[in-house]
């Protein structure tokens, strides 16, 4: 049964009727707007080396995975404020939209309905493009990328042999998870809770080759360029700095009888005499050793299997239970000399560090749960100065003074590390070593849909790189997707046979291909020559244009994706192709959207879909919502209820603009001129509309350069008030100060509700749009105020009231305030002994 409602569409107005005033004709604006922008240009960039006040204005490009929602839509929004904003501003403005298209959801939805994940992305491109052009915003398509497109990745493939060759992307064996049943490699997010999202066994870890890039070696300058990044969030810098994870102790060698020494690294060398025990991730070389020899106990053996199924992250997790075991094997301690025993347990990890750890129960808390839970012997050896210390049921892991520490004791922690390292190097155990947490960046993936790494193996000259003229290594198209979700290039003969570069002899192409991250540490530079075919970019239109003036995307790329630039940056500056070392000179992250509460997502079925809202109440209305819903570097709630009153704030606004040209078209029937015109009041209702106009714009001009929008916004409705209280009381629209005040709201509503304003500007009767018509300024003499009123007391009591011009000395306010006449009653004949002021306030005379 059809809904009441639709029959009579009518009915179901979204204004209510004392808000209707003269209709708000949005489609109509969206659609001369928007053909405006487009037959203009105004928001393309011709020629990028032509370009006088350059600024890049960038959002994170999205991964196409289809419709988008409202929370989407606030990264988008915030960034096209920014465009037009500069662009009003006089600035030249870059802002370009492209798609990072290869990933795993294509794969898997060419393995689940059977459409190629060439396909899928490209319709999904097309329905989020609409979607962008819904919003109203401002992209200059002519240089629309998509990294998964062989003119693209092409340049993906050569960024890859450039680091290569510089020594910087190497082979190394790795552990993949793998599904013993579909017997397959799975992705992190093909694993859920340990077991195969296809078929729910259990995972396992394997050992493959794999492709890695040596971001280590620029662990130095990603963690000392942070200081460079001033308008950065401080809470990304922290992140990226904590990710890098700087720490300066001391590397420890360990001798084994009969084995390799093992070499431990410590952030805490001064409580070495406190080691009782040495502790093995269960990847550990040695262990592996004795595992294979057969040397473990069959209950120390079967925890192994099982350390190494489980997901690194579990294992990690501070609240994990802890486990372990003794292997029988003896260290010795390297300053005392005593033996140590060796134990093996789920707390430490090969991927950190060493895959060792010296375990000081007594100063490190996962130490000491061990060891509380295997009876392993506690020893402290540093005391706080003052203060509890170790008290033997937790930890302590503060600095102090060693004891029981040998020749060492006495000494502070900062000192006894330095002591420490000394006697270790003496011995020939150990030296002072800087450690970073960061590790190279795996960019290997098992799957079909991302560039193939360009490499190819020879049985006679083993890894050869792809020669760049060869560039692209094509993805093949025509492929076969099997069930088990295998990358169908491994049994693709076609894709397998390859020329040997070196002999010409056969050979066998690399079936990995590239982490998305790598499409995307890259795609910025290639905005500015999008077609370019002889490089991946113009070095001198890059060194132009970047670093990124704004750059605005999602908080969960603050690490990964942003390092990762970084480093392909800071690369790309050491061979001399850019100029720059740093890719984002400012950065906004946008808070997320929720709505009853919750992420919005499709599982949850809160999503709300932009398109039925900006059909019914227009994009503009979509648009100034989501950017008064709060800070927009904070979360918010989203509510329908705020749509409707954003809308009902540009339908006054629109009623505003056709009530000032009522007045005036009034005035022109009746013989007037067409313009209000005049010379400002000097005061009265006129002079104080303006006044109170200019504070605001002031305030909004600032807002809008902060991306305080919020803010921004409600300036915005207290200017429309203002004009509005103003016609309302006087009855008369045909003054300057209201032309004025129209002529200023209109503009600084272009950046954020463009149609309305384009569409309000053209009616005003100007020919050039208005993003075109320059940012305004707040009038410094609009902002004076003649004269001030203060209080006037006599001993703390008011006594009367005087005016006196703005800015007057103190002087001349104690000459108005004494000569006063209902002052003059209760000071005459009397003495001052002290005369008060609190400026544009009050006046205190203290009289004896
Ligand atoms: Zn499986
Ligand atoms: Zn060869």
């Amino acid at each position: 049964m059809a809904d009441a409602r639709e029959k009579n569409p009518g009915s179901s107005s979204p204004v209510e009727e004392r808000d209707r005033g003269p209709a708000y004709p949005f489609k109509e604006m969206e659609r001369r707007a928007r053909a405006r922008w487009r037959e203009e240009g105004i928001f393309e960039i011709r020629d990028p080396m032509a370009a006088k006040r350059p600024f890049y204005s960038l959002n994170m490009f999205p991964y196409p995975s289809g419709d988008l929602h409202v929370g989407h839509g606030r990264n988008y929004i915030l960034g096209d404020v920014v465009t037009r904003l500069k662009t009003m501003q006089g600035y030249d403005v870059l802002s370009p939209m492209g798609w990072d298209a290869f990933g795993l959801p294509a794969e898997n939805a060419a393995i689940a309905n059977k459409i190629h994940p060439a396909v899928w992305t490209k319709r999904n491109i097309a329905r989020m493009k609409e979607q962008l052009i819904s919003w109203g915003l401002a992209y200059d398509w002519n240089r629309e990328i998509a990294s998964c497109l062989p003119d693209y990745y092409r340049w993906t493939q050569w960024i890859f042999l450039q680091l290569y060759k510089r020594g910087l992307a190497y082979r190394a064996k790795s552990a993949v998870n793998w599904c013993p049943n579909d017997r397959t490699v799975l992705a992190n997010e093909q694993v859920v809770e340990g077991k195969c999202e296809r078929c729910g066994s259990p995972v396992e870890t394997r050992e493959l080759e794999q492709w890695f890039f040596k971001i280590t070696d620029y662990a130095e300058a990603l963690l000392n360029d942070l200081k460079l990044l001033n308008d950065w969030p401080e809470k990304v810098r922290v992140m990226q700095a904590n990710w890098i994870g700087r720490s300066e102790g001391a590397s420890i060698h360990f001798e084994v009888r009969g084995e390799d020494a093992i070499e431990v690294f410590t952030t805490r060398p001064d409580t070495l005499y406190g080691a009782t025990f040495l502790v093995l991730a269960a990847e550990h070389p040695l262990v592996r050793k004795l595992h294979d020899a057969g040397k473990l106990q069959p209950d120390a053996a079967a925890l192994i299997d099982r350390l190494r199924r489980q997901r690194v992250e579990n294992r990690f997790a501070v609240d994990a239970e802890k486990e372990g075991f003794a292997t029988g094997l003896m260290a010795v301690h390297p300053l005392t000399g005593k033996p140590i025993p060796i134990w093996v347990a789920n707390y430490v990890l090969m991927g950190y560090g060493t895959g060792a750890i010296m375990a000081v129960p007594a100063h490190d808390q996962r130490d000491f749960e061990f060891a509380t839970k295997y009876g392993i012997p506690i020893v402290e050896v540093i005391r706080p100065e003052s203060g509890p210390g170790f008290d033997g049921k937790s930890a302590y892991e503060g600095d102090g003074r060693m004891v029981s520490s040998g020749p060492h004791d006495g000494l502070p922690s900062d000192e006894g590390k330095r002591a420490v390292i000394g006697a270790l190097i003496q011995k020939k155990a150990g030296e002072s070593r800087v450690n970073y947490r960061l590790r190279d960046w795996l960019i290997s993936r098992q799957r079909y849909w991302g560039a193939p790494i360009p490499v190819v193996y020879c049985a006679k000259c083993g890894v050869q790189p792809v020669p760049e003229s060869e560039l692209p290594v094509l993805l093949p198209d025509q492929v076969e997707f099997k069930p088990t979700g295998e990358s169908p290039l491994l049994s693709n003969e076609k894709f397998l046979a390859a020329k040997c570069p070196s002999c010409g002899g056969p050979a066998r192409r690399e079936t990995d291909t590239m982490d998305t991250f790598v499409d995307s540490s890259w795609y910025f530079l290639r905005f500015l020559n999008p077609k370019l075919e002889t490089a991946p970019f113009a070095s001198d239109a890059v060194n132009r244009w970047l670093p990124v003036n704004q750059y605005i995307g999602g908080v969960e790329h603050a690490i990964l994706h942003l390092l990762y630039s970084r480093f392909i940056v800071k690369v790309l500056k050491d061979t001399k192709m850019v100029s720059f070392s740093e890719p984002f000179e400012r950065l906004f992250t946008q808070g997320m959207i929720t709505k009853d509460g919750h992420k919005m997502s499709k599982s949850k079925g809160n999503v709300v879909a932009p398109d039925r809202l900006i059909d019914r109440y227009g994009a503009d209305t979509v648009r100034l919502y989501t950017l008064f819903i709060g800070p927009p570097e904070k979360d918010a709630e989203w509510n329908d209820r705020g749509v409707e009153g954003a809308y009902r704030f540009l339908t006054r606004y629109w009623k505003m603009i056709e009530e000032f040209l009522e007045a005036t078209e009034d005035r022109k029937r009746r013989g007037g001129s067409k313009e209000a015109s005049g010379s400002w009041s000097a005061s009265g209702p006129a002079r104080d509309l303006r006044r109170r106009v200019h504070e605001v714009a002031g305030q909004v001009l600032e807002d809008m350069d902060r991306l305080h929008l919020n803010t921004a916004v409600s300036g915005l409705m207290q200017m429309v008030n203002a004009v509005q209280d103003y016609g309302a009381a006087q009855g008369d629209m045909l003054v300057p100060e209201v032309a004025e005040a129209v002529d200023l709201a209109t503009r600084l509503l272009g950046p954020l509700a463009p149609h309305t304003a384009e569409g309000a500007w053209e009616r005003l009767g100007h020919k050039e749009s208005v993003f075109r018509a320059g940012w305004p300024k707040v009038s410094p003499e609009a902002l004076e105020r003649s004269l001030e009123r203060l209080v006037v007391q006599v001993n703390g009591k008011v006594r009367s009231q005087i005016e006196v011009p703005v800015g007057a000395t103190a002087e001349a306010v104690r000459s108005a305030a004494m000569a006063d006449p209902k002052v003059l009653k209760f000071t005459d004949g009397k003495t001052v002994a002290q005369f008060i002021q609190v400026p544009g306030r009050l006046v205190n005379i203290v009289v004896k």
